[in-house]
């Protein structure tokens, strides 16, 4: 567990999901432990809102991927560009699924071959892209340091490697999770946290329609998960039913439909949402 008294705050950097919606950014979330900024996910647009929201890109030196769906990772490459070419001068780390090592290179070094070699060219100090990569294989923990430890447990999601995050610091703990199916494992996982940042993809009913809807979790999985749980307080995110309706209070009636099922604290997440545990 972390040290007491150190402070933890959450921010909501985007709670959107897949498709373009102009109120929220595409995956992508901060949990800052005292001075020190942890990213989880970089989604359509999350690199616009972390600059906006006071959290410059080459400041930022801890990046965890949950997944490789292309919403939580298509301003991967631009966050690494980027804080290379505003001067990094801390080495930046990435962990996320096995896989990651194969998307990087094709999506920034691969891809970017002839900007990076122009760049270098003109002087940029090539260590601001020498990441170090951590491929994580499943459950495990992956940071055991005075003040912070950081454990992932993998969920089934879309027939892939999906990780979610636990952070104990302070003498609190956050989980943000994964897209993910409800899973006993997860449960147990997110036991006792202060505040569960869990994705509400749609209602039962708009997801039982998709046929990648079984992927997902739905207000009554989230109340069961955070009444199993004994969750202190729940985040929604991710809410591809905003895509799909016309309806403008849907996040906020699955908001409502959480609370039927648990008694804790619920918010619907928004960009730029700041919570100081
Ligand atoms: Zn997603
Ligand atoms: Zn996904």
């Amino acid at each position: 567990m972390g040290t007491p008294g150190q402070s933890v705050s959450f921010v909501m950097v985007g709670s959107g999901a897949v498709r373009v919606n102009p109120n929220r950014a595409g995956p992508s979330q901060i949990v800052q432990v005292g001075e020190r900024a942890l990213l989880f996910d970089c989604g359509r647009c999350s690199v616009h809102n972390m600059v906006e929201f006071g959290y410059p890109v080459e400041e930022i030196n801890d990046v965890f991927v949950t997944h490789l769906h292309f919403d939580h990772v298509c301003e991967l490459p631009y966050f690494v560009l980027l804080s290379w070419n505003n001067g990094r001068a801390g080495r930046l780390h990435v962990h996320g699924p096995a896989g990651l090592n194969h998307f990087l290179h094709h999506a920034i070094q691969a891809a970017y071959e002839q900007d990076i070699r122009s760049r270098l060219g003109h002087g940029k100090d090539p260590a601001g892209l020498d990441l170090e990569t951590v491929e994580i294989q499943g459950d495990g923990t992956l940071v055991d340091e005075e003040g912070l430890t950081l454990s992932s447990l993998a969920t089934p999601h879309g027939e892939m490697l999906n990780l979610n995050y636990g952070i104990d610091a302070g003498g609190k703990r956050v989980v943000v999770t994964s897209d993910t199916q409800p899973s006993p494992e997860l449960v147990g996982f997110c036991r006792g946290a202060d505040l569960l940042v869990c994705e509400c993809s749609g209602t039962s009913e708009f997801l039982l329609q998709q046929p990648w809807g079984g992927w997902h979790m739905t207000p009554e999985t989230v109340a069961k998960l955070a009444t199993g749980a004994e969750a202190k307080s729940v985040v929604l995110k991710h809410f591809v039913v905003e895509n799909f309706t016309d309806d403008t209070e849907i996040a906020e009636k699955m908001a409502e439909g959480v609370r039927a099922g648990y008694g804790g604290e619920v918010a619907v997440g928004h960009d730029g949402l700041r919570i100081e545990l």
